[in-house]
């Protein structure tokens, strides 16, 4: 099916951190041209506001006074080697947000109901006119549950150690040791999807994709394929 039929579908992708969401996000969106929402980059950015504004994790009103004022825009990448922009208040915080630091920070402002209530009503925003990729942590259980297509991704806890440690050495954090950045990832599954608010879960209509013996590409061809499968489900039911 020509990607210009399945351009107007909404994808929602779901799943713990390094499971290669963002990736699969990116390169549907380049395909099918449509918008592409990084939802956990709007957590990181309220924590880089936390933090820039010495706001203490224990003071949970004034996290969500932020989550509700701070304006994130995403700026699209002109070309495939250059990546979207994340500004916050008028400042490109694109790199600053990818530290092991903030997403742990981005994962404690998370837990907090008021917080989610802020960026998930930004986030339905942007994806209100459909002709979205949007991934996260509860894309297709709370954010869009009418999403067309639903993605729950996910790979072993070492695979995913592995890419993201990858990721850290190869913009530059040498620090960054398979042994810290499993604790750090598993920590972070733990708090997704232990919390009250918005779990990290599969949709009960996801359809769930362990990626751990798959290419980037071969991720994205099955879920074109789902997207030509559901556009054509639709075409029957007009
Ligand atoms: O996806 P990413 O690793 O950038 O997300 C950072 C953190 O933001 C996650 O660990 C999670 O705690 C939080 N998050 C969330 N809900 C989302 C996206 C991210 O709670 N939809």
């Amino acid at each position: 099916m020509k990607p210009a039929k399945l351009s107007g579908l909404s994808i929602a992708i779901d799943g713990p951190a390094g499971a290669g969401k963002s990736t699969t996000a990116k390169m549907l969106a380049r395909e099918l041209r449509i918008v592409y929402v990084d939802s956990g980059a709007m957590y990181r950015a309220v924590a880089w506001k936390c933090n820039e504004d010495a706001i203490p994790l224990n003071d949970p009103e004034r996290i969500a006074a932020e989550a509700a004022q701070i304006s994130i825009e995403f700026i699209p990448s002109r070309s495939e080697n250059e990546p979207q922009r994340i500004v916050a208040d008028g400042i490109d915080i694109t790199n600053e947000i990818r530290t092991p630091e903030m997403s742990r920070l981005a994962s404690t402002v998370s837990v907090i109901p008021a917080v989610r209530e802020a960026l998930v009503a930004k986030q339905r925003a942007l994806g209100q006119a459909g002709a979205v990729v949007m991934e996260g942590r509860d894309i297709g259980t709370v954010v869009l549950p009418d999403a067309d297509v639903k993605i729950f991704l996910t790979a072993s806890i070492d695979n995913r150690a592995q890419r993201r440690t990858l990721e850290l050495r190869q913009k530059g954090d040498a620090t960054a040791t398979l042994d810290s950045v499993r604790a750090e990832i598993a920590e972070r599954d733990r708090r997704d999807m232990t919390r009250a608010v918005s779990p990290l879960r599969a949709a009960d209509d996801a359809v769930t994709l362990n990626n751990d013996s798959m290419t980037a590409r071969e991720v994205v061809e099955f879920i074109l394929d789902l997207c030509a499968k559901k556009t054509a489900q639709q075409d029957i039911e007009r």
